[in-house]
């Protein structure tokens, strides 16, 4: 194509609303256009990237055997009560429902399980027929309530999602392999730096689950890992070995001390002069279930903290958040500092996480204002509490191996998969019939990929202060063949020569034949970040042309065949072609 021909408008000034770098330069290189919160147009140049992430996308997932399909965007109500998700998505607020002219619901999806699980149950009757998976490519909608940074969190967005349908958990293994190595190959031929990691399967359970990160520091996610061993993690899910305590010794009597406005860890450290692993901090949450809130005590060792997700599983709660100060006073009867396992009113639930257990002579509250206690020994002192795992793993504690330590970066959530088990078959009634003549409901896993994040994250990734410096395999055009001046007869020709050469060999290349001053146009290149340029100027009559390499800087004048040889040479070796996967 002839960028004089295409619709590309690009900006000096950053937008606004844009706070990192993939936003500001996809806004200023005319590649997205917001509408409205969370919604954007994709341009010309920007849907070629798109289509060619869902190309690898596709390539890759029909590889390991998955079948693409459309479903509908639109879902009735019913399909969504039928599994028991309607009220929980409806109360959440994720989810944009809808009425028809009849009064009918229905939502637009935020994805597809339930859609799918009607399908599966309606055409798969045999074990023989299995396994099956089963994906689409589709704009999703989510009420987010913070859309920002452009594509990485849209209200409408591009999904790939997949589902598997298996006969037993064995099969699902399986089918999730398959997935997990679909995805590395994903995001290696879109030329990103990323990181699988276990994630949180939430309250379900299940028997697995990992995210692919992308690293980088505009992440929304926090990943824990561990260089020697290889561990990672999702902050939310990492579990570590954490520093330990000292010990309290032998069980010494009780005492209860006045302590006038100390409150906090670190006016308690400095008061009685005990390390803050020598107490136990009573934090008081507001559990949400979905026919009930409660406010519950959990207990968490002084020098460390609660990670409200592992809180939310061990309470099969939908969320949890930190009651507010007239909810402690009203629940403790103490203000807010004075909290503890002593005295507190049996009603409230009493979680306390495993570093606790067996530890003796804590420093704890006893929900009286103005009073701490010394020697506090859960069970004797108070009653015993809950024991779990609640504890947030922090960068520097050993890796749960205990290989290394724990190092930390930011990550953004390119794909996760997920092993379902029959949470969806069952609630939905969607059963096959088995090797023993029974019914037997399908063994499920999902998987998604966030196409239109996808293609933002490699910007955050592959850019400049100049501008964009795309992976070569998700460019919009593998090369620009650049006429500095097209009224000069030679640039042109040369330029159009080259072009058509390079796209009859199979390059995905276009023409700027843009009537634009020289300076201005190889600035605008530079923000719109195709990967190589050739540039037909001040030497086009002798046949000479500029070779141009976008991510390190280089320009080499050469003739104008080996520059075709170089390009081609190096687009064979960039990451993103298929042949190498
Ligand atoms: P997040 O934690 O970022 O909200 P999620 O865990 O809710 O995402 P999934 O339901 O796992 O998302 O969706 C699959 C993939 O879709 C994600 O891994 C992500 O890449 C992408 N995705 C999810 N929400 C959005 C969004 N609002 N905008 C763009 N992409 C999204
Ligand atoms: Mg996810």
């Amino acid at each position: 194509m002839r960028l004089s021909q295409i619709l590309v408008t690009t900006l000096r000034e950053d937008p606004a609303d844009a706070e990192i770098p993939s936003h500001k330069l996809l806004a200023r290189g005319g590649y997205i256009q917001k509408v409205s919160s969370g919604l954007y147009t994709y341009g010309p140049l920007m849907w070629r990237t798109l289509r060619k992430i869902m190309q690898i996308v596709r390539e890759e997932l029909d590889r390991e055997g998955a079948q693409e399909v459309m479903m509908p965007i639109l879902h009735p109500k019913e399909l969504w009560v039928s599994s028991g998700r309607w009220e929980r998505y409806v109360t959440d607020g994720i989810m944009f429902t809808l009425k028809d002219q009849k009064g009918a619901e229905y939502c637009l999806g935020p994805t597809h399980e339930e859609v799918i699980t009607a399908y599966a149950n309606q055409n798969i009757s045999s074990y023989k027929q299995l396994p099956v998976n089963l994906y689409q490519i589709q704009d999703k909608f989510r009420d987010e309530i913070r859309p920002r940074y452009g594509l990485m969190r849209g209200r409408e967005f591009i999904m790939m999602d997949a589902y598997s349908f298996d006969a037993d958990q064995g099969g699902l293994d399986e089918s999730y392999a398959k997935m997990a190595r679909a995805y590395r190959r994903v995001f290696a031929r879109c030329g990103l730096d990323f990181r699988a990691v276990q994630a949180d399967s939430g309250a379900i359970g299940g028997s697995g689950s990992e995210e692919f990160m992308v690293v980088a520091d505009a992440g929304e996610d926090t990943i824990l890992y561990c260089a020697e061993s290889g561990y990672a993690a999702n902050v939310e899910k990492a579990d570590s070995i954490p520093a330990a305590a000292p010990d309290g010794g032998a069980p010494r009597p009780l005492e209860k001390h006045p302590t006038p406005d100390v409150r906090t860890v670190e006016q308690l450290e400095a008061f009685f002069r005990l390390p803050a692993a020598a107490m136990a901090k009573t934090l008081l949450y507001r559990a949400v279930w979905s026919d009930r809130e409660e406010i519950v005590a959990v207990m968490m060792r002084g020098d460390l903290d609660v990670n409200e997700v592992k809180l939310v599983n061990a309470l099969d709660a939908l969320a949890v958040k930190l009651a507010s100060d007239e909810d402690v006073t009203k629940a403790t009867g103490a203000a807010v500092g004075f909290a503890g396992p002593i005295g507190l009113p049996d009603k409230l639930r009493l979680l306390a996480d495993k570093t606790l257990e067996r530890r003796s002579n804590l420093l704890t509250g006893c929900n009286q204002t103005g009073y701490h206690c010394l020697n506090v020994n859960l069970g004797r002192d108070c009653r015993m509490p809950e024991f779990r795992e609640l504890r947030l793993a922090k960068a520097g504690e050993r890796s749960p191996d205990d290989k290394g330590p724990l190092l930390q970066a930011r990550g953004i959530e390119v794909g996760h998969i997920f092993k379902l088990g029959t949470k969806y078959s069952s609630a939905m009634g969607a059963t096959f019939m088995a090797e023993d003549g029974k019914p037997k409901p399908f063994v499920m896993g999902c998987y998604g990929i966030g196409v239109s994040r996808t293609a933002q994250s490699a910007v955050e990734q592959h850019h400049d202060e100049k501008g964009i410096c795309w992976p070569a395999s998700i460019a919009p055009f593998q090369c620009a063949v650049v006429v500095v001046d097209n009224k000069r007869m030679e640039q042109l020709e040369l330029g159009t020569k080259l072009w058509t050469e390079l796209r009859a060999s199979g390059v995905d290349a276009c023409l700027d034949d843009r009537a634009l001053r020289a300076g201005p146009k190889f600035t605008d290149l530079e923000l719109l970040g195709f990967p190589y340029t050739i540039v037909a100027g001040r030497r086009a009559a002798e046949g000479v042309v500029e070779f141009g390499v976008r991510s390190d800087g280089t320009k080499t004048e050469l003739p104008a065949a080996e520059a075709v040889a170089k390009l081609r040479a190096a687009l064979a070796a960039c990451a993103g072609s298929p042949a190498e996967s």
